[in-house]
């Protein structure tokens, strides 16, 4: 979670472990360095996709987001793991500042050999919210005008993608995944999530002490996934407000779905 896992020495027999112990799905997320020659340390077998992140089709707009020499280091790590045999998909975390590109990036994910294309919206919490002068989240209009579309049409170049749904029309049904689905996103300190909005907090529902996993003591996350609110997802409301409008009468003007709420377009061959 988080990080550049390929900074860690011990990532190879960590990924063949996993496989031993039966995962069925493995992927390696990575910022495109492939540190410590992880490409000749794993196989093709064993790890399901390298994950790549890029944030513009362009050099100029994804390294004003990501840092200068980004944009040239991700395409030559996607280029060597196409090389070495691996699948390999990529991120693109959709904000004010590149949603514009969205449209453009079909072609050179088809040129690179991308295999699954996911695009991610922005969340902006905590101080890194604060200091930003810029608005960076996507208003609904703009999320609705261009995401879908573009979705449609880089799977015509025969890529598989997927998208959150972020915003629910009012015929939509609002459900948290923290109470119908079984997700676990556990953090080297021992905490186990239910709900990625928490991350930030300590808020986990769960601990792993002493190689045992325990619940932990309220008030914890759980307590927030049974909150009723017509905004629908909770921690949205808590820590994103600025994704949310409302109508003058104050009723809101749309709920916000569980980020872990995707629709996905299979590639359109
Ligand atoms: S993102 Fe919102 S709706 Fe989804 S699990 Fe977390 S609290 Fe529930």
């Amino acid at each position: 979670m988080g990080g550049e896992p390929t900074l860690h020495p011990d990532l190879p027999g960590a990924v063949n472990k996993a496989k031993s112990l039966g995962y069925s799905s493995i992927t390696i997320d990575t910022n495109g360095y492939l540190f410590h020659d992880i490409l000749s340390k794993v196989s093709p077998d064993v790890i399901d996709y390298f994950s790549f992140s890029l944030d513009g089709a362009t050099r100029k707009t994804n390294d004003m987001i990501r840092g200068k020499g980004s944009f040239d280091t991700c395409i030559q790590g996607i280029k060597n793991a196409v090389l070495k045999g691996f699948s390999t998909s990529l991120i693109y975390t959709v904000s004010t500042k590149n949603i514009n590109e969205l449209d453009k990036i079909g072609s050179l994910l088809k040129n690179l050999k991308i295999d699954r294309f996911f695009i991610q919206v922005i969340g902006i919490r905590g101080k890194s919210a604060e200091s930003r002068k810029d608005k960076l989240q996507v208003s609904q209009k703009d999320w609705l005008k261009i995401v879908p579309d573009a979705a449609q049409k880089i799977a015509r170049h025969g890529i598989t993608v997927t998208y959150p749904k972020v915003f629910l029309s009012p015929s939509e049904p609002f459900e948290c995944a923290g109470l119908v689905a079984d997700n676990y996103f556990i953090f080297p300190n021992g905490r186990v999530y239910r709900c990625p909005l928490c991350e930030d907090y300590p808020l986990h529902s769960m601990v792993f002490k002493d190689n045992l996993l325990s619940n932990t003591p309220k008030i914890n996350e759980n307590d927030f996934f049974t909150l009723n609110i017509p905004e629908g997802c909770v921690m949205n409301k808590l820590i994103q407000p600025e994704n949310l409008s409302y109508n003058p009468n104050g009723t809101p003007k749309y709920g916000i779905a569980c980020c872990m709420l995707k629709e996905e377009i299979r590639k359109i061959q």
